[in-house]
C-alpha cells in the first residue's frame, strides 16, 4: 500500500519502519527539517517500566494538585475551562483508577523489547542502560507506588523495595546525606536517548520504502478517499492510508474530518549535562518520586528532566521549575555533573489525554489511523505502537491486546 505519516517524531518515525518492514511505501510528512524536533528531541529517555515514570498515568503517581505549595502542576495564565475540565477527568480517571494501566505496561514491555531488538539487528547505539531506581523519601512515598506494584507484579514484571543501603549498592554516586526512605529496583527497565534512536532509524529507513518529506506542513487530513494536503499545493496527494502521528497538532488536524480529542500540552523540561565525575553520576536511571522527576544516565551526560505546566507553546523558560531540577540533581547525585556550562536546556510538550494513553488504531475515517496521544511515555511505547499499528493496517492480531485504547472511548 502507499501510506502517508504525518509527523516525524518518535512515533512517525517507528510507524514509518514498521511499515517499511510489511512492504509498504511509506512517506513521512514534517513541518520541521529533520526527525524528532518536537516532543521527542530531549525526553527523560525513561523505557519501560512505564506506570512509575513521571506523569505516566492518573491513579499511578503523585496525585494532581493545582493549588497551594504542594502544587504538581503550575498554571500559567489560570485555569481556563477547557483545561479546568481535562484536569477534571484527569483527577476522576486517577481516583477510580480507570486508566487502561495493565495494556499500557503490557505494550511498553513489548516496545522495550522492539527497541532493543531494533537495535541490535541494525547496530544502533543510543545510550542505553538498563535498570532503574524509584527513590523514595518517606513511607508515604511507599504506599502511593502499592497500585503500580501491584500491576507491575501481576504482569511479572520485575519490581523490588529495597532499603537505602541496598539503593546505594546499585548505585554509589547516590550521595550518602540524602534523605532515602528507600527504593523501588527496577533491574529489567530501560533507557536510551530517543532523539538519537529516532535519527539513527531514520537514515536507516530512508531508501528502504520509505521517503521523508521534510518542511512540508501538512494543513489538513482528506477522507473519502483518504490523503492529506500539503501547505501550497492546489491538491490533496491521495494515498491508501494516511497514519496521524503529529504530536499535540494531532488534535488541530482531526476535527476537519468531524473527529476530536481531547488531548492537551503538558510541557516539562529537561537539562543535560556533561559527566563530571563518573563514580558520582548515575549508572542508569533513577526517579524521584515524591518530586517527579528523573535523572538518566545517557552516555557522557546526565539529563535531570520534571515539571508539569499547562502554559502556551511559546512561554518562557519558568526559572523556579529549572532550578528545582539541579537542585534535585545536586540532593541525589553531587558533583555527577558539571552544570557550569556545556549545558542543554529544553522545554517540551507531552501530549496527553486525560486517561494517559494514546489512541491507537482505526479512526473511524475510513484508511485514516491514528497513533497518537502519548503523553509521558511516548518513547516508552512508540516501537510497540508503531509494530501493532502495522499489524492492525495488515488486518493481523496484534501480539498484545489494546484495549482500551481506542479512539471510541472519546
Ligand atoms: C520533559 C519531558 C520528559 C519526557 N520523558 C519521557 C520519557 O522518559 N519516556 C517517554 O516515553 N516519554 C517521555 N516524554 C514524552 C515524549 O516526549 C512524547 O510522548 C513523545 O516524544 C511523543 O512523540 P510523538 O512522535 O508523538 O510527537 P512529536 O515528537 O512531537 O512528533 C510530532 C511531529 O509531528 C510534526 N507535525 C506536527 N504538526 C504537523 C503538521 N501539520 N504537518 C507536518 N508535521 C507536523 C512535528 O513537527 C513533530 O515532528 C517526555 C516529555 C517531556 C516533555
Amino acid at each position: 500500500m502507499k501510506i502517508a505519516i504525518v509527523g516525524a517524531g518518535i512515533v512517525g518515525v517507528t510507524t514509518a519502519y514498521e511499515l517499511a518492514r510489511d512492504g509498504h511505501e511509506v512517506t513521512v510528512f514534517d513541518q520541521r527539517s529533520a526527525a524528532a524536533e518536537e516532543a521527542s528531541f530531549a525526553t527523560a529517555g525513561l523505557l519501560a517500566p512505564l506506570l512509575l515514570s513521571p506523569w505516566a498515568l492518573p491513579g499511578y503517581g503523585l496525585p494532581l494538585r493545582v493549588l497551594g505549595a504542594q502544587a504538581t502542576v503550575r498554571l500559567s495564565g489560570g485555569l481556563d475551562r477547557r483545561n479546568l475540565a481535562w484536569l477534571w477527568r484527569w483527577r476522576t480517571a486517577g481516583k477510580q483508577h480507570s486508566a487502561p494501566a495493565a495494556t499500557l505496561e503490557r505494550l511498553a514491555q513489548y516496545s522495550q523489547a522492539r527497541v532493543q531488538a531494533i537495535a541490535s539487528q541494525h547496530e544502533l547505539d543510543c545510550e542505553a542502560s538498563t535498570g532503574r531506581l524509584v527513590l523514595l523519601r518517606s513511607e508515604q512515598e511507599l504506599a502511593t507506588v502499592q497500585p503500580a506494584l501491584q500491576v507491575l507484579r501481576d504482569l511479572g514484571v520485575a519490581a523490588h523495595e529495597i532499603d537505602a543501603a541496598a539503593a546505594r549498592v546499585i548505585e554509589p554516586g547516590l550521595s550518602p546525606e540524602a534523605a532515602l526512605a528507600g527504593a523501588i529496583h527496577l533491574p529489567g527497565a530501560g533507557a536510551g536517548n530517543c532523539r538519537l534512536f529516532a535519527q539513527l532509524l531514520r537514515q536507516g529507513t530512508q531508501g528502504s520504502g520509505v521517503r521523508f518529506a521534510f518542511n512540508s506542513r501538512i494543513e489538513r487530513l482528506h477522507g473519502a478517499p483518504v490523503g492529506v494536503q500539503v501547505q501550497g499545493d492546489a491538491e490533496p496527494r491521495r494515498f491508501d492510508a494516511v497514519v496521524l502521528c503529529a504530536g499535540m497538532a494531532s488534535a488541530a488536524l482531526l476535527p476537519a474530518l468531524g473527529l476530536r480529542l481531547p488531548m492537551t500540552a503538558l510541557y516539562g523540561y529537561s537539562v543535560s549535562a556533561p559527566v563530571r565525575e563518573d563514580t558520582h553520576a548515575p549508572r542508569a536511571s533513577v526517579v524521584d518520586l515524591g518530586q517527579q522527576i528523573s535523572i538518566t544516565r545517557l552516555g557522557q551526560r546526565v539529563r535531570i528532566a520534571g515539571g508539569a505546566e499547562m502554559a502556551g507553546a511559546s512561554a518562557e523558560h519558568h526559572a523556579p521549575t529549572l532550578q528545582r531540577l539541579y537542585r534535585t540533581l545536586n540532593d541525589w547525585f553531587p558533583g555527577g555533573a558539571q552544570l557550569s556550562s556545556g549545558l542543554q536546556v529544553w522545554r517540551g510538550a507531552r501530549t496527553m489525554l486525560p486517561d494517559g494513553a494514546p489512541v491507537l488504531g482505526a479512526s473511524g475515517v475510513p484508511g485514516l489511523w491514528l497513533n497518537t496521544g502519548h503523553g509521558a511515555g511516548g518513547w516508552a511505547l512508540a516501537s510497540g505502537s508503531a509494530r501493532v499499528l502495522a499489524d492492525l493496517i495488515a488486518q493481523r492480531t496484534p501480539e498484545v491486546p489494546l484495549d482500551g485504547l481506542g479512539m471510541r472511548r472519546f
